[in-house]
């Protein structure tokens, strides 16, 4: 699948992609924020689910947090394609 397609970007997912950035601390808490995707030209908000230190203040988007938005940004992508079919 080509991801940028999905115009899919955030800081969280820099974090991600820096890979090892994982720390040590003991306070984590899972969060959720409202990111907007672009995708066929519509701009869509999706709720993404992320992790945060509440000591050192690092983001991270956990490994079964990865499937729940990529599920919901796959539901959005369903919907817009629906919706253009329908207005064809
Ligand atoms: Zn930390």
């Amino acid at each position: 699948m080509d991801d940028s397609a999905w115009g899919y970007h955030s800081k969280k997912e820099e974090h991600q992609l820096d890979g090892l950035v994982w720390c040590y601390c003991d306070k984590k808490e899972e969060r959720q924020e409202k990111e907007t995707i672009l995708y066929k030209g519509h701009s869509l908000e999706v709720l993404i689910d992320y992790a945060t230190c509440l000591e050192c203040s690092k983001e991270y988007i956990l490994n079964h947090q990865i499937h729940i938005n990529e599920s919901r940004i796959r539901e959005l992508k369903i919907s817009i394609d629906k919706r253009i079919e329908d207005n064809k």
